[in-house]
Protein backbone atom coordinates (compact mmCIF):
# COMPACT_ATOMS: atom_id res chain seq x y z
CA UNK A 1 0.00 0.00 0.00
CA UNK A 2 1.50 3.23 -1.21
CA UNK A 3 2.41 5.95 1.82
CA UNK A 4 0.41 8.99 1.85
CA UNK A 5 2.96 12.01 1.28
CA UNK A 6 1.58 13.83 4.62
CA UNK A 7 -0.92 13.31 7.08
CA UNK A 8 -4.08 15.52 5.92
CA UNK A 9 -3.92 18.05 8.68
CA UNK A 10 -0.26 19.54 8.21
CA UNK A 11 -0.29 22.24 5.77
CA UNK A 12 2.62 22.71 4.06
CA UNK A 13 1.86 24.81 1.48
CA UNK A 14 4.41 27.43 2.18
CA UNK A 15 7.17 24.55 2.07
CA UNK A 16 10.36 25.42 0.70
CA UNK A 17 11.99 21.49 -0.13
CA UNK A 18 11.21 18.78 -1.29
CA UNK A 19 12.71 15.40 1.08
CA UNK A 20 12.07 12.34 -1.23
CA UNK A 21 12.24 9.16 -0.26
CA UNK A 22 13.84 6.12 -1.19
CA UNK A 23 10.47 4.32 -3.08
CA UNK A 24 10.25 8.16 -4.29
CA UNK A 25 7.34 9.78 -2.58
CA UNK A 26 7.76 13.47 -1.83
CA UNK A 27 7.39 15.32 0.98
CA UNK A 28 6.94 19.04 1.43
CA UNK A 29 8.63 20.23 4.24
CA UNK A 30 9.88 23.74 5.72
CA UNK A 31 14.27 23.65 6.16
CA UNK A 32 13.48 25.61 9.59
CA UNK A 33 11.72 22.28 11.02
CA UNK A 34 14.13 20.22 10.03
CA UNK A 35 17.11 22.39 11.23
CA UNK A 36 15.55 23.30 14.33
CA UNK A 37 15.55 19.62 15.31
CA UNK A 38 18.74 17.94 13.47
CA UNK A 39 22.18 19.03 13.55
CA UNK A 40 22.99 17.51 10.07
CA UNK A 41 20.28 19.22 8.31
CA UNK A 42 21.88 22.57 9.77
CA UNK A 43 24.89 21.96 8.99
CA UNK A 44 23.58 20.84 5.76
CA UNK A 45 21.14 23.78 4.66
CA UNK A 46 24.56 26.67 6.05
CA UNK A 47 26.29 25.38 3.14
CA UNK A 48 25.64 25.77 -0.74
CA UNK A 49 23.41 23.05 -2.24
CA UNK A 50 24.22 21.65 -5.29
CA UNK A 51 22.13 21.64 -8.40
CA UNK A 52 19.00 19.66 -7.01
CA UNK A 53 15.98 18.28 -9.08
CA UNK A 54 13.03 20.89 -8.89
CA UNK A 55 9.33 19.46 -8.37
CA UNK A 56 7.02 22.25 -7.84
CA UNK A 57 9.70 25.22 -8.11
CA UNK A 58 10.70 23.31 -5.13
CA UNK A 59 14.70 21.40 -4.50
CA UNK A 60 14.59 17.97 -3.96
CA UNK A 61 16.95 16.37 -1.74
CA UNK A 62 16.75 12.57 -1.85
CA UNK A 63 17.03 10.14 1.08
CA UNK A 64 17.72 6.53 1.74
CA UNK A 65 14.91 5.81 4.41
CA UNK A 66 11.36 4.70 2.61
CA UNK A 67 8.11 6.53 2.80
CA UNK A 68 7.11 4.73 6.22
CA UNK A 69 10.12 5.98 7.62
CA UNK A 70 10.26 9.51 6.13
CA UNK A 71 6.64 10.24 6.82
CA UNK A 72 7.30 8.90 10.50
CA UNK A 73 9.65 10.71 11.07
CA UNK A 74 7.50 13.73 9.66
CA UNK A 75 5.14 13.40 12.60
CA UNK A 76 7.67 13.55 15.44
CA UNK A 77 9.56 16.29 14.00
CA UNK A 78 5.97 18.53 13.39
CA UNK A 79 3.93 19.35 16.54
CA UNK A 80 0.94 16.69 14.98
CA UNK A 81 0.15 13.23 16.60
CA UNK A 82 3.17 10.76 16.45
CA UNK A 83 2.85 7.74 13.60
CA UNK A 84 5.30 5.32 15.10
CA UNK A 85 5.53 2.03 13.32
CA UNK A 86 4.29 -0.75 14.67
CA UNK A 87 6.61 -3.63 14.38
CA UNK A 88 9.92 -3.30 16.55
CA UNK A 89 12.55 -3.63 13.67
CA UNK A 90 10.59 -0.88 11.90
CA UNK A 91 11.04 1.38 14.38
CA UNK A 92 14.36 0.15 14.77
CA UNK A 93 14.81 1.72 11.47
CA UNK A 94 13.07 4.82 12.74
CA UNK A 95 15.58 5.52 15.57
CA UNK A 96 18.18 4.65 13.12
CA UNK A 97 17.08 7.45 10.56
CA UNK A 98 16.47 9.91 13.92
CA UNK A 99 20.36 8.99 14.59
CA UNK A 100 21.55 9.68 11.52
CA UNK A 101 20.47 12.41 11.09
CA UNK A 102 21.27 13.65 14.35
CA UNK A 103 17.53 14.04 15.93
CA UNK A 104 18.72 13.97 19.85
CA UNK A 105 15.10 14.91 20.67
CA UNK A 106 13.17 13.26 18.08
CA UNK A 107 15.35 9.97 19.12
CA UNK A 108 14.03 10.55 23.22
CA UNK A 109 10.25 10.95 21.82
CA UNK A 110 10.51 7.50 19.85
CA UNK A 111 11.68 5.97 22.49
CA UNK A 112 9.12 7.44 24.95
CA UNK A 113 6.73 6.45 23.04
CA UNK A 114 8.40 2.75 22.61
CA UNK A 115 8.36 2.67 26.35
CA UNK A 116 4.84 3.77 26.74
CA UNK A 117 3.68 1.17 24.52
CA UNK A 118 6.17 -1.46 25.39
CA UNK A 119 6.90 -2.17 21.64
CA UNK A 120 9.13 -5.11 21.78
CA UNK A 121 10.62 -8.59 19.89
CA UNK A 122 8.18 -10.94 20.91
CA UNK A 123 9.78 -13.79 19.02
CA UNK A 124 13.11 -15.43 18.93
CA UNK A 125 13.54 -14.28 15.17
CA UNK A 126 12.35 -10.80 15.97
CA UNK A 127 15.09 -10.60 18.85
CA UNK A 128 17.85 -11.75 16.39
CA UNK A 129 16.61 -9.35 13.72
CA UNK A 130 16.28 -6.49 16.28
CA UNK A 131 20.08 -7.12 17.61
CA UNK A 132 21.09 -6.88 13.92
CA UNK A 133 19.21 -3.58 13.03
CA UNK A 134 20.03 -2.14 16.54
CA UNK A 135 24.11 -3.15 16.22
CA UNK A 136 24.23 -2.46 12.94
CA UNK A 137 22.80 1.26 13.50
CA UNK A 138 24.62 1.48 16.43
CA UNK A 139 22.04 2.00 18.75
CA UNK A 140 23.62 0.99 21.67
CA UNK A 141 20.77 1.31 24.20
CA UNK A 142 18.25 -1.71 21.60
CA UNK A 143 21.50 -3.52 20.99
CA UNK A 144 21.27 -4.17 24.87
CA UNK A 145 17.52 -4.76 24.77
CA UNK A 146 17.62 -7.21 22.18
CA UNK A 147 20.95 -8.77 23.27
CA UNK A 148 18.77 -9.96 26.50
CA UNK A 149 15.75 -10.33 24.40
CA UNK A 150 17.48 -13.34 22.33
CA UNK A 151 18.54 -15.51 25.53
CA UNK A 152 15.30 -17.38 25.62
CA UNK A 153 15.95 -18.68 22.11
CA UNK A 154 18.71 -20.60 20.93
CA UNK A 155 21.09 -19.03 18.75
CA UNK A 156 21.35 -21.71 15.79
CA UNK A 157 21.55 -21.14 12.71
CA UNK A 158 17.90 -22.37 12.06
CA UNK A 159 16.91 -19.29 14.82
CA UNK A 160 19.02 -16.90 13.31
CA UNK A 161 17.79 -17.94 9.28
CA UNK A 162 18.25 -15.32 7.10
CA UNK A 163 18.86 -12.74 9.48
CA UNK A 164 22.78 -14.31 9.73
CA UNK A 165 23.50 -12.00 6.57
CA UNK A 166 22.42 -8.78 8.82
CA UNK A 167 24.83 -9.59 11.54
CA UNK A 168 28.06 -7.69 10.88
CA UNK A 169 31.03 -10.05 12.40
CA UNK A 170 31.88 -7.94 15.34
CA UNK A 171 28.46 -7.80 17.05
CA UNK A 172 27.95 -11.72 16.42
CA UNK A 173 30.95 -12.03 18.70
CA UNK A 174 29.43 -9.59 20.55
CA UNK A 175 26.37 -11.73 21.08
CA UNK A 176 28.38 -14.69 21.69
CA UNK A 177 29.89 -13.12 25.07
CA UNK A 178 27.34 -11.99 26.49
CA UNK A 179 25.53 -15.18 26.28
CA UNK A 180 28.30 -16.54 27.67
CA UNK A 181 28.54 -14.41 30.36
CA UNK A 182 24.41 -14.70 30.99
CA UNK A 183 24.49 -18.35 31.17
CA UNK A 184 27.21 -18.36 33.50
CA UNK A 185 25.34 -16.28 36.17
CA UNK A 186 22.54 -18.00 35.46
CA UNK A 187 24.84 -20.99 36.56
CA UNK A 188 25.82 -19.37 39.30
CA UNK A 189 22.33 -18.79 40.47
CA UNK A 190 21.64 -22.63 40.25
CA UNK A 191 24.74 -22.89 42.74
CA UNK A 192 23.73 -20.57 45.05
CA UNK A 193 20.28 -22.37 45.04
CA UNK A 194 22.43 -25.83 46.02
CA UNK A 195 23.79 -24.33 48.97
CA UNK A 196 21.66 -25.60 52.13
CA UNK A 197 23.41 -24.07 54.47
CA UNK A 198 23.16 -20.24 53.58
CA UNK A 199 20.28 -18.66 51.49
CA UNK A 200 17.19 -19.57 50.73
CA UNK A 201 17.73 -23.36 50.02
CA UNK A 202 18.03 -24.08 53.99
CA UNK A 203 14.24 -24.04 54.32
CA UNK A 204 14.37 -27.91 52.84
CA UNK A 205 16.77 -29.44 55.11
CA UNK A 206 15.37 -32.31 56.91
CA UNK A 207 13.71 -33.74 54.00
CA UNK A 208 13.67 -37.91 55.18
CA UNK A 209 15.11 -38.47 51.28
CA UNK A 210 18.03 -35.93 51.91
CA UNK A 211 20.27 -36.07 49.26
CA UNK A 212 21.66 -39.32 49.59
CA UNK A 213 19.24 -40.50 47.05
CA UNK A 214 21.64 -40.51 44.08
CA UNK A 215 19.26 -39.18 40.31
CA UNK A 216 17.71 -41.83 38.76
CA UNK A 217 17.43 -44.25 42.52
CA UNK A 218 14.12 -42.31 43.08
CA UNK A 219 12.19 -45.81 43.82
CA UNK A 220 14.27 -46.01 47.41
CA UNK A 221 11.67 -46.29 50.08
CA UNK A 222 11.60 -43.12 52.43
CA UNK A 223 11.34 -45.16 55.14
CA UNK A 224 14.95 -46.50 54.75
CA UNK A 225 17.17 -45.58 57.96
CA UNK A 226 20.03 -42.89 56.56
CA UNK A 227 23.15 -43.53 58.12
CA UNK A 228 24.15 -40.97 60.86
CA UNK A 229 26.77 -39.70 58.83
CA UNK A 230 24.80 -38.37 56.57
CA UNK A 231 22.24 -37.20 59.11
CA UNK A 232 24.52 -34.58 60.57
CA UNK A 233 25.69 -33.40 56.94
CA UNK A 234 22.18 -30.98 55.67
CA UNK A 235 21.59 -31.72 52.20
CA UNK A 236 19.11 -30.89 49.55
CA UNK A 237 15.58 -33.10 48.78
CA UNK A 238 16.84 -35.25 45.85
CA UNK A 239 13.72 -33.98 43.96
CA UNK A 240 15.28 -30.16 44.27
CA UNK A 241 18.62 -31.24 43.62
CA UNK A 242 18.18 -33.10 40.77
CA UNK A 243 16.24 -30.28 39.26
CA UNK A 244 18.65 -27.50 39.72
CA UNK A 245 21.73 -30.35 38.28
CA UNK A 246 19.89 -30.67 35.33
CA UNK A 247 19.39 -27.16 34.40
CA UNK A 248 23.30 -26.61 35.24
CA UNK A 249 24.20 -29.37 33.03
CA UNK A 250 21.73 -28.18 29.82
CA UNK A 251 23.15 -24.77 30.13
CA UNK A 252 26.67 -26.63 30.75
CA UNK A 253 26.18 -27.11 27.11
CA UNK A 254 26.99 -24.41 25.28
CA UNK A 255 26.06 -20.90 24.97
CA UNK A 256 24.11 -21.58 22.15
CA UNK A 257 20.81 -23.18 23.87
CA UNK A 258 18.28 -21.05 25.25
CA UNK A 259 18.07 -20.42 28.63
CA UNK A 260 15.01 -20.38 30.26
CA UNK A 261 12.21 -17.74 31.28
CA UNK A 262 12.97 -17.20 34.61
CA UNK A 263 8.61 -17.88 35.40
CA UNK A 264 9.23 -21.05 33.51
CA UNK A 265 11.05 -22.46 36.48
CA UNK A 266 7.88 -22.50 38.68
CA UNK A 267 6.08 -25.12 36.51
CA UNK A 268 9.39 -27.20 36.48
CA UNK A 269 9.78 -26.60 40.54
CA UNK A 270 5.97 -27.88 40.53
CA UNK A 271 6.14 -31.22 38.58
CA UNK A 272 9.31 -32.15 40.80
CA UNK A 273 8.07 -31.20 43.92
CA UNK A 274 4.50 -33.51 42.92
CA UNK A 275 7.09 -36.73 41.86
CA UNK A 276 7.84 -36.56 45.09
CA UNK A 277 4.85 -35.45 47.67
CA UNK A 278 2.41 -37.97 45.96
CA UNK A 279 2.17 -41.38 45.60
CA UNK A 280 3.88 -43.97 48.53
CA UNK A 281 6.76 -44.23 49.57
CA UNK A 282 7.91 -47.70 47.76
CA UNK A 283 7.32 -45.21 44.74
CA UNK A 284 9.57 -43.02 46.45
CA UNK A 285 6.63 -40.30 46.78
CA UNK A 286 4.72 -39.08 49.52
CA UNK A 287 7.22 -37.07 51.54
CA UNK A 288 4.87 -34.92 54.07
CA UNK A 289 8.19 -33.15 55.24
CA UNK A 290 8.40 -31.10 51.78
CA UNK A 291 4.69 -31.01 51.58
CA UNK A 292 4.94 -28.86 54.74
CA UNK A 293 7.27 -26.95 53.41
CA UNK A 294 6.06 -26.08 50.05
CA UNK A 295 2.82 -25.48 51.99
CA UNK A 296 4.20 -22.75 54.20
CA UNK A 297 7.19 -21.22 52.13
CA UNK A 298 7.11 -22.31 48.56
CA UNK A 299 5.40 -19.65 47.17
CA UNK A 300 8.17 -17.54 48.50
CA UNK A 301 10.58 -19.56 47.56
CA UNK A 302 9.32 -19.77 43.98
CA UNK A 303 9.65 -15.85 43.89
CA UNK A 304 13.11 -15.60 45.16
CA UNK A 305 13.94 -18.44 42.62
CA UNK A 306 12.44 -16.59 39.88
CA UNK A 307 14.02 -12.94 40.87
CA UNK A 308 17.38 -14.50 41.65
CA UNK A 309 17.40 -15.95 37.78
CA UNK A 310 15.89 -12.45 36.44
CA UNK A 311 18.73 -10.63 38.10
CA UNK A 312 21.10 -13.28 36.21
CA UNK A 313 19.51 -12.61 33.03
CA UNK A 314 19.35 -9.16 33.09
CA UNK A 315 22.61 -7.93 34.42
CA UNK A 316 23.56 -4.78 32.86
CA UNK A 317 24.60 -6.00 29.45
CA UNK A 318 28.11 -5.22 28.79
CA UNK A 319 26.66 -5.31 25.27
CA UNK A 320 27.67 -1.23 25.15
CA UNK A 321 31.00 -1.79 25.98
CA UNK A 322 31.39 -4.52 23.57
CA UNK A 323 29.82 -1.72 20.93
CA UNK A 324 32.50 0.21 21.73
CA UNK A 325 35.15 -2.12 20.97
CA UNK A 326 33.44 -3.19 17.56
CA UNK A 327 33.47 0.24 16.81
CA UNK A 328 37.26 0.85 17.53
CA UNK A 329 38.25 -1.92 15.88
CA UNK A 330 35.90 -1.41 12.50
CA UNK A 331 36.44 1.28 9.49
CA UNK A 332 34.06 3.56 11.70
CA UNK A 333 35.23 6.98 12.86
CA UNK A 334 35.78 7.24 16.94
CA UNK A 335 33.44 10.14 16.55
CA UNK A 336 30.60 7.62 15.27
CA UNK A 337 31.08 6.06 18.49
CA UNK A 338 30.81 9.04 20.54
CA UNK A 339 27.53 10.25 19.48
CA UNK A 340 26.10 6.43 19.43
CA UNK A 341 27.03 6.34 23.38
CA UNK A 342 26.81 9.76 24.09
CA UNK A 343 23.91 11.45 25.02
CA UNK A 344 23.29 10.73 29.13
CA UNK A 345 25.67 8.30 28.73
CA UNK A 346 27.93 11.57 29.78
CA UNK A 347 30.24 11.09 32.57
CA UNK A 348 29.95 6.84 33.10
CA UNK A 349 31.27 7.26 29.60
CA UNK A 350 34.60 8.55 30.29
CA UNK A 351 34.91 6.96 33.26
CA UNK A 352 34.24 3.66 31.33
CA UNK A 353 37.36 4.52 28.88
CA UNK A 354 39.26 5.88 31.58
CA UNK A 355 38.91 2.04 33.15
CA UNK A 356 39.70 0.66 30.46
CA UNK A 357 42.91 2.75 29.48
CA UNK A 358 44.30 1.55 32.62
CA UNK A 359 44.12 -1.82 32.25
CA UNK A 360 45.25 -1.59 28.32
CA UNK A 361 48.66 -2.92 27.81
CA UNK A 362 51.24 -0.04 27.93
CA UNK A 363 51.59 1.40 24.13
CA UNK A 364 49.40 -1.37 22.92
CA UNK A 365 47.20 -0.36 20.02
CA UNK A 366 43.82 -1.07 21.80
CA UNK A 367 45.39 1.87 24.58
CA UNK A 368 46.36 4.21 21.78
CA UNK A 369 42.47 3.86 20.57
CA UNK A 370 40.76 4.32 23.67
CA UNK A 371 43.32 7.51 24.38
CA UNK A 372 42.20 9.04 21.21
CA UNK A 373 38.74 8.39 22.10
CA UNK A 374 38.65 9.76 25.56
CA UNK A 375 39.66 12.70 23.90
CA UNK A 376 37.11 12.92 21.30
CA UNK A 377 34.63 11.93 24.39
CA UNK A 378 35.71 14.85 26.94
CA UNK A 379 35.93 17.33 23.80
CA UNK A 380 32.33 16.40 22.07
CA UNK A 381 31.30 16.47 25.99
CA UNK A 382 32.86 19.88 26.68
ZN1 LIG B 1 11.05 -34.50 50.87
Amino acid sequence: MAVPPLPEYLDTTDADIIIQSSDLVNFRLHRLILSSSSQFFRAMFSLPQPPNDIVDGLPVLPVSEDAEIVRALITVLYPIPSEIPVAYDRVLFLLAASQKYDMPAVQFSIRAEVSHRKLAARTGQEAFRAYAIASRNRLSSETSTAARATLNYPLTFESLGSELQNFEGWALRDLVNFRKLRRDDVISCFESFLDVRAGPSKIWVGCPNGSTVEPGSRGKPISTPQPAADLSEPSLPPWLNRLFQSQMRELGWGFTGAIMEPSNIRTEYLAALQTHTTGNSVQGGGCEFCLRVHVRQGEEYCVKLERSLAHAQDKASTTSHLLFEGLLMSEHTPSAGVRTCGGHAGQSLVNMIQQVLSSCEPNSTYQSRYRRLAELTLYSGS
